[in-house]
């Protein structure tokens, strides 16, 4: 039976992940299932799935969990290193689907124990890149993509050879705002972008698609994972989501992933890697589709694609300023401190204003990812803060 984790069980790729993993519930171990804040939704899932262990974020929530998990034989623990913890369980495949810089380090532990991660998080190859590839290369560890784009990109690569790749393109739904006029932007609320026309997602990915954070960080994550570089990664706007990337190769032909928008097909395709199964998404009636359409994306409606190109020149700690920075920003917005086109200005001062201590070689370990992960969020707040006055 394999031994499997689901890291950030109670969101929405971690219910999408549960759900396939529930038509076939024989075929699988469950060792650990974790969530942030919610206990009733985690201490549900671990009444259903009862894995060895369930384990909350919130260090506070401990009594709750136990309480809720009494009598069913599940373990109750909670707080960040108990979720670090849990990934050091053996274990032969893991869904890496927590929100934010959080899920770095249980990846990397599930790494070092030469366990395949399925990676939604992101933000783990968008802080430390270089130390997490360099993690699983040195112990025989697999990084199987679960963002739909690189899931794309990794089928559509399926047997090439590398060297034949001349450009990558990730495509952007354009999220909430793609048809809103530029100017009303700067006065777009929280609820206006967490509506996203295609994607149902988590409210951070979704508010982070209007602002096109989300794809800023897939263009790094592309260059990360497959090792592509910058000048090959491009960004096409494609509204109905149904394209989810091409890989452009040496003889002008581009190999394009088509599907319904629904992640159980990324996730799918790396539970059952490197096999096909057949998974319960919609079948594409493209007659009925009729068409598909692609537009550029503007770099200066966007700036947060400009930022990325920026954050990929300068390298070294970069990224985990930039993705740090961009939490807290999104934090602010959420919170009603600053507004939708200030989070841009937010990333990119606090990028300007720590250039100094990005600086540094690659890879950068663990502890000085986490350094500068907290003096970028440090200096966001600065920055809000100054906003504010
Ligand atoms: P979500 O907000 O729905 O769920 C996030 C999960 O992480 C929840 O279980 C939450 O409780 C947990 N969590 C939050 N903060 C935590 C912390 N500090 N420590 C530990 N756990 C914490 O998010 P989501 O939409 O499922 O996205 C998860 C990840 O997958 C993100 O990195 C996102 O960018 C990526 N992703 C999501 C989608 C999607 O369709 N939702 C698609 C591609 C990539
Ligand atoms: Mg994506």
């Amino acid at each position: 039976m394999r031994r499997i984790s689901v890291f950030g069980a109670t969101g929405s790729v971690g219910a999408s992940t549960l759900d396939l993993i529930r038509r076939d519930r024989d075929a699988y171990h469950i060792v650990a299932l974790t969530g942030g804040r919610n206990v009733d939704a985690l201490a549900k899932l671990a009444r259903e799935f009862m894995p060895e262990i369930a384990v909350v974020a919130d260090a506070d929530l401990q009594d709750d969990l136990s309480t809720a998990l009494d009598g069913c034989g599940v373990e109750a623990a909670s707080g960040r290193s108990a979720i670090v913890e849990a990934a050091t369980r053996p274990i032969d495949w893991v869904m890496s689907a927590i929100v934010g810089a959080a899920g770095l380090e249980p990846g990397l532990r599930a790494l070092e124990q030469g366990a395949t991660l399925a990676l939604a998080n992101k933000e783990t190859l968008v802080a430390a890149g270089p130390l997490v590839m360099a993690t699983a290369r040195d112990n025989g560890a697999t990084i199987l993509p679960v963002d739909s784009e690189h899931s794309a990109v990794f089928q559509a690569l399926r047997g090439e050879d590398p060297a034949s790749v001349e450009r990558v393109i990730i495509t952007a739904s354009g999220g909430a705002f793609r048809d809103w006029p530029a100017e009303k932007l700067a006065n777009a609320t929280v609820a206006d972008a967490s509506k996203h026309p295609n994607w149902e997602m988590g409210q951070r990915i979704t508010i982070d698609s209007a602002s096109m954070f989300n794809k800023a960080l897939e263009v790094i994550e592309t260059r990360e994972f497959f090792g592509i570089d910058p000048g090959r990664i491009e960004v096409l706007v494609h509204p109905e989501s149904l394209v989810h990337a091409l890989v452009g190769f040496s003889d002008g032909a581009l190999m394009a992933h088509v599907g319904p928008p629904d992640m159980r097909h990324a996730i799918g395709h790396a539970l059952h890697w490197p096999d096909r199964r057949a998974l319960p998404v919609e079948r594409l009636d493209l007659a009925a589709i009729g068409s598909l359409s692609f537009r550029a994306a503007d770099e200066a409606r966007w700036p947060a694609l400009r930022l990325a190109r920026e954050v990929m020149a300068a390298g070294g700690g970069a990224g985990a300023i930039f993705n740090a920075a961009k939490e807290q920003a999104l934090d602010g917005f959420i919170a009603g401190r600053i507004g939708f086109a200030d989070m841009a200005t937010v990333v990119e001062t606090a990028l300007e204003n720590l250039h100094s201590i990005s600086d540094t070689a690659s890879p950068l370990g663990l502890e000085a990812v986490m350094v500068l992960d907290q003096r970028a969020r440090q200096e966001a707040q600065r920055v809000m803060d100054a906003f504010e006055q």
